[in-house]
């Protein structure tokens, strides 16, 4: 017997036609789930539809990963139970009195009652001292590819998860640490490849394959994940 396709219940909306001297269509999932369709002058309404019909599997797998991201998008607030990544572990937060520290992590995250109200900026701050250390380690394990590495930077970068200078510095924000080990390794792997070639050529992602073999997993984890690390 043939699986039954699951359909989904949902109607397939086009929620705005846009018409310009463009030739051919374009179908856009915005950030809140709206599918815009980019349409030529005249071309009648029967073809649109059709062909958003047709990519219907498309859209509507964009229109989840869109709604699934507006949904875990909810802000840290810093309170008891309340669960924190660190390579790729949730960890609960527990807020303690008289800590030694104002951030610790062992089973859980203790949180001393005082820091609280800068919460936000201590967890930062804590991200950011794992981050510089985790990223130097990753880096000692490819030798070869960190030749001419001239330094590393930790920012707070919240679109891209690294990036490549001329003057050979290497920037990571401090949330990659949020992400599995191996992840993190990716990042550094390809930001250690742009020190010698600086698009994203065929032989880019050959080097990066002959130190990563199955980059393409941990790339394809940081692709549907990524939005998942922040605190905001
Ligand atoms: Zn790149």
């Amino acid at each position: 017997m043939r699986p039954v396709r699951e359909v989904s219940s949902r109607p397939l909306q086009i929620d705005k036609i846009v018409r310009t001297g463009r030739k051919t269509l374009a179908l856009v999932v915005d950030s809140q789930g709206r599918l815009v369709v980019r349409a030529p002058l005249r071309l009648p309404r029967a073809d649109i539809v059709e062909f958003v019909n047709r990519q219907a599997d498309w859209i509507r797998s964009r229109q989840d990963r869109v709604l699934a991201m507006r949904r875990e998008a909810v802000p840290k607030r810093f309170v008891d139970g309340e669960c924190f990544l660190y390579l790729g572990k949730s960890y609960p937060l527990r807020i303690v009195t008289r800590a030694a520290q104002p951030l610790l992590l062992g089973q859980s995250f203790e949180l001393d009652r005082a820091a609280r109200p800068q919460a936000r900026s201590v967890f930062e701050d804590w991200y950011r001292r794992q981050a510089r250390q985790v990223i130097i380690g990753l880096v000692a394990r490819h030798p070869n590819a960190s030749a001419g590495l001239k330094s590393i930077r930790i920012t707070s970068a919240r679109t891209r998860f690294g990036s490549c200078s001329s003057l050979a510095t290497l920037s990571f924000p401090w949330r990659l640490v949020m992400a599995p080990l191996e992840v993190v390794d990716y990042v550094v792997v390809h930001e250690l490849v742009h020190l010698s070639v600086k698009n994203h050529s065929r032989a880019f992602w050959l080097r990066v394959e002959s130190l990563l073999p199955d980059y393409r997993v941990r790339r394809d984890w940081l692709r549907a994940n990524g939005h998942r690390l922040r605190l905001d």
